[in-house]
């Protein structure tokens, strides 16, 4: 031993320590996460938030509404000041829906959604948000509960009012739709006319055709996926489970990602992000995450792996700590 110099021992020990392959299990088990999709409840105080994400290894949280109450994130933010991904949007969203359907939400005149908007200017400019979601625009089929879904344009005034203060705040837009022709259209539409805004979208659009997907990460440069409700712990029960299976949704469990899938997020890198999509109580965190690690993360290429982690959500949603 005395014939080896510190530095050679340091450097022995850091050689030892990258031996490993970068996505065994304890590399995954120790990437920092950003969960871009978890909602917050009343059930789920700050500090609660706080010691789930420690435990977790989770840096940031957020990213969408809290649609339940407490309404306000304001308290998540207060804690844990830029860790929490503050958004607006999706309480006044399903408030307008709620009292006016879907037109509703279609329409710019809606004194909610001009007062939103109000709203949006002066807490992008105090550093207070940083972006619209969820905006639930399409959830026909991928919403458990009949009085919750609804179909609207994505391309209405409404939301081109939206997306040009997102322009102007360099924002993002986390949208929650689905695959049919009409929305996809609209999404492109939107994309189109808005280059330079992020459009997140929630659970890869809970399609199972990997081609699309393909098709319009290619083609507009603006549009991402997060992969929350993919995973098979989110779907208990027989029913719950048969139905996602019909449709798809499925993507991976505990260990194990789709090949179509795989291939599709190795091609596009840059534009995956995970997520937990705490919609309801029955969503079991740590079941989620852990899917998340050994299901989708592990089965990526350590490069991809991190950037699907955490580091596209941190360019994109520019976090900081
Ligand atoms: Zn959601």
């Amino acid at each position: 031993m005395r014939f080896f110099s510190l530095s050679t021992l340091s450097l022995i020990s850091a050689s030892l320590l990258f031996s490993a392959p970068a996505n065994s299990t304890a590399a995954i088990d120790s990437l920092e996460l950003v969960d871009v999709h978890r909602h917050v409840h009343n059930w789920v105080s700050p500090t609660k938030l706080e010691t789930e994400m420690r435990e977790l290894n989770i840096g940031w949280s957020g990213g969408v509404g809290a649609p339940y109450g407490p309404f306000s994130t304001q308290p998540y933010s207060d804690l844990l000041k830029q860790r929490y991904i503050a958004t607006i949007g999706q309480v006044t969203m399903s408030d307008i829906y709620k009292y006016r359907g879907a037109k509703g939400l279609e329409d710019p005149e809606v004194s909610e959604h001009r007062q939103m908007l109000v709203e949006a200017e002066r807490l992008f400019e105090s550093g207070s948000i940083k972006g619209f979601g969820e905006l639930i625009l399409n959830n026909e089929h991928s919403n458990p509960n009949p009085s919750f879904r609804r179909k609207a344009r994505i391309d209405s005034e409404a939301m081109v009012n939206i997306f040009r203060v997102a322009d102007k705040w360099g924002a993002f837009v986390h949208i929650h739709a689905e695959d049919d022709p009409e929305s996809v259209a609209q999404l492109k539409a939107i994309a189109t006319n808005f280059p330079a805004v992020p459009i997140i979208l929630a659970h890869c659009l809970f399609t199972a055709d990997t081609l699309l997907i393909d098709t319009m990460l290619s083609e507009h440069s603006n549009f991402y996926c997060e992969m929350s409700a993919r995973n098979e712990s989110m779907f208990s029960g027989f029913f719950a489970k048969k139905k996602a299976a019909e449709y798809g949704w499925i993507v991976y469990d505990d260990q194990s990602l789709d090949a179509k899938w795989k291939e599709l997020i190795e091609r596009h890198k840059t534009r995956f992000m995970i997520g937990t999509d705490t919609f309801n109580r029955s969503v079991d965190v740590r079941k989620t995450i852990h899917q998340i690690r050994r299901g989708l993360l592990a089965n990526l290429s350590p490069e991809t792996a991190v950037l699907v982690a955490s580091e596209n959500a941190i360019r994109v949603m520019k976090l900081e700590k």
